[in-house]
């Protein structure tokens, strides 16, 4: 499974970083794990054709996590008519207001719910949203950030396992930081890095069975306070800051 990283800053997108978006492939399939980079552009970009998404999984209803959206939708919706997938969106509202934007666009046929499906995960519950025999997707509540349902996201494929945290807790606070860590070997925690600081972190990384850790979704002005951070010789575990185009082979 190849993962790169479209976009790895916080709500602030700059020069040299999009907002948070995540992609999986797997031979042609694309799974996308949040959408606040211009995902229909980098797709181009890097080659892809949206009929190659299988299903994208959004953490949460920030913008900075699913911006990017809406121009992939109304491409899809009048353009692509052969794209065709699931889109896993934590609040209705929203995903109703995302497909009524994709037809106001052009003011053409009603949204094609068959071939652009929403799903809307049960708030407050742990569920496999999603298995098509390639990759699972299980979503895990964590505390709700500004009355918004969040969630982290277990993926399973391949045979390897890897975590994206979505938002925590300020400080860690609620300690929502996704148990599921500490219960089973994890190939790779995506973790966010724009609420929490290290030394609340550090306990999480020290407990868990994760092989190694990376850190998206950070404002700029805190690359130094990353950059030691991933440093530190108290891990036994490799840590690194993800930077936009970075990928990973696992
Ligand atoms: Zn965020």
């Amino acid at each position: 499974m190849k993962i790169t990283f479209l976009g790895t800053a916080d709500v602030r997108p700059r020069a040299d970083a999009y907002c948070s978006s995540t992609m999986l492939e797997i031979g042609d399939d694309i799974y996308l794990i949040d959408t606040g980079a211009p995902v229909a552009e980098l797709l181009l970009k890097y080659g892809k054709r949206p009929s190659q998404i299988k299903a994208i999984f959004i953490t949460h209803g920030h913008s900075d996590h699913f911006q990017g959206i809406f121009p992939l939708l109304s491409q899809c919706y009048y353009v692509y008519g052969d794209a065709n997938f699931d889109i896993l969106f934590p609040e209705k509202k929203q995903a109703d207001a995302l497909c009524d934007c994709a037809v106001a666009a052009y003011l053409g046929t009603p949204f094609p719910h068959d071939r652009l499906r929403f799903h809307i995960p049960a708030e407050g519950k742990t569920a496999t949203v999603y298995d098509d025999g390639v990759l699972k997707a299980t979503y895990i509540p964590v505390s709700p950030h500004e009355g918004v349902p969040h969630f982290s996201i277990l993926i399973e494929a391949e045979g390897k396992t890897l975590l994206f945290t979505g938002d925590l807790s300020e400080r860690l606070k609620d300690d929502d930081f996704p148990k599921v860590a500490y219960e089973r070997e994890i190939d790779l925690v995506v973790c966010e890095y724009a609420h929490i600081q290290a030394e609340h972190l550090e306990p999480c990384i020290q407990k868990s069975l994760a092989k190694q850790f990376v850190f998206n979704h950070y404002a700029a002005w805190r690359r130094e306070e990353i950059a030691a951070f991933v440093s530190d010789p108290r891990y036994k575990i490799p840590l690194r800051a993800v930077n936009d185009g970075d990928v990973i082979e696992l």
